[in-house]
């Protein structure tokens, strides 16, 4: 294997197990860079001493991701192990096999997702080197999960990064579309080919269930309702009536089908609509709600974005609570990593523009365990407030 170094002094995180090694701080030697992104390399100290086996990507400006101590064998036995530990944690904590199985980083398998429905396992390759492993991880995860179906759901944008070409495939199997899940004793339905990400967002399944005990008898808006994983839960949960909106047609179907299979069908209503737009809109007509839902896509996507992205964020608190009645609830999120928990905090609270309180800060549930040297792996921040 190839040997990586970093420039002296740079060694410091990587010891404290930080899992990745940004450009400047590796030797990007004329051989690094004629490296082919995702070989696997062994990562050196300054003065030689290897740290780590991992993956390189000479083009990234997050160069090199740890899989293992030095000796490391990176090969299918490597991932079934792997899969096998992340497989006993989700077991421990669902009895049914709808969870995030691997969650990148803090599953000790940088740069892979898989999602599991049943017998369909749903994966995200985001780094080349996961990419270029892939024949041993679909190897590992048969052996270890057995699965009828496994579909590629590599569409993202972020694959940009590490000039990976985007694309959605059945690797084994295939699907006819949708498929049925359960959460919280509902069914829904996922949709890993032509759905977004991996098909359906298990980060939220505590806080739809938080938020679903605080909808008896209200009317409650889903403003980012994706394929209804709040609203339905809403609605099952004794909601009088729930509003729900998105800008995909496609998650809207999803959503309207999980409705009617959960018999809620008569008290939700699904409609396409740019929320900033449906927002101001439902408050210029003096619409208001006992529960306020607003979970968007991440407005952050790179550090640039950090200024508008947080008055984004402050916008849609203060739209969004312009629509609470009084002593309702909001919930709000934010699923951009570049974004902390206080930042986020602090902008929703500047954007409020009414008196409340807080009921629960959280995150994603734990099968997104976060790294513990990797704070941007908690991406997911969630508030619930009540409003005066
Ligand atoms: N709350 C959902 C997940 C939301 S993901 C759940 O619990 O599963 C974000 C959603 O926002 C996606 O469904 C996407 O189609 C939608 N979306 C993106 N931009 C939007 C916009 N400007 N207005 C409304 N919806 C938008």
């Amino acid at each position: 294997m190839k040997h990586i170094h970093l420039r002296p002094g740079m060694d410091r995180r990587v010891k404290a197990g930080h899992p990745w090694v940004y450009a400047n701080e590796a030797r990007m030697s004329a051989d690094a860079k004629a490296l082919t992104p995702g070989t696997l390399v062994v990562l050196c100290r300054a003065d030689g001493k290897p740290l780590g086996v991992g993956a390189f990507n000479p083009r990234c400006l997050i160069c090199f991701r740890m899989l293992g101590p030095p000796g490391e064998t990176v090969d299918q036995a490597f991932f079934s192990g792997r899969l096998k530990r992340a497989l006993n944690l989700r077991q421990r904590l669902f009895e049914a096999p709808y969870y995030r199985l691997v969650h990148g980083e803090a599953d000790g398998l940088p740069g892979l997702v898989v999602d599991r429905f049943g017998d369909v396992l749903s994966v995200q390759t985001a780094t080349a080197g996961m990419e270029e492993l892939l024949p041993e991880i679909l190897a590992a995860l048969d052996d270890v999960c057995a699965p009828k179906a496994v579909t590629l759901c590599n569409g993202g944008a972020f694959r940009k990064l590490e000039e990976l070409e985007r694309y959605a495939r059945a690797a084994k199997g295939s699907l006819d579309g949708p498929i049925e899940m359960q959460e919280g004793g509902l069914t829904f339905l996922a949709d890993p080919l032509g759905g977004q990400k991996t098909g359906w967002f298990y980060d939220q399944r505590d806080n739809r269930a938080f938020v679903a005990g605080l909808c008896r008898d209200a009317r409650v808006l889903d403003a980012y309702c994706y394929a209804g994983g709040f609203a339905v839960s809403a609605a099952a949960a004794g909601a009088a009536h729930v509003t729900a909106v998105d800008s995909s047609q496609s998650a809207l179907d999803l959503a309207a089908k999980a409705a009617k299979l959960n018999g809620v069908e008569k008290r939700c209503l699904f409609s396409r609509a740019v929320a900033f737009v449906e927002l101001a809109r439902l408050g210029e007509k003096g619409e208001r709600f006992g529960v306020v839902c607003v979970d968007p896509p991440a407005f952050v996507k790179s550090r640039k974005d950090l200024k508008p992205g947080l008055k984004g964020y402050r916008k849609l608190a203060r739209l969004a609570a312009g629509l609470v009645e009084p002593g309702g609830f909001l919930f709000i999120a934010s699923c951009s990593h570049n974004v902390s928990a206080e930042a986020f905090a602090q902008e929703v609270s500047r954007g409020l523009g009414r008196t409340g309180r807080i009921l629960r800060a959280a995150g994603a549930a734990p099968d997104h365990p976060v790294h513990p040297q990797l704070p941007e792996s908690a991406y997911l921040k969630t508030l619930v407030l009540q409003l005066d």
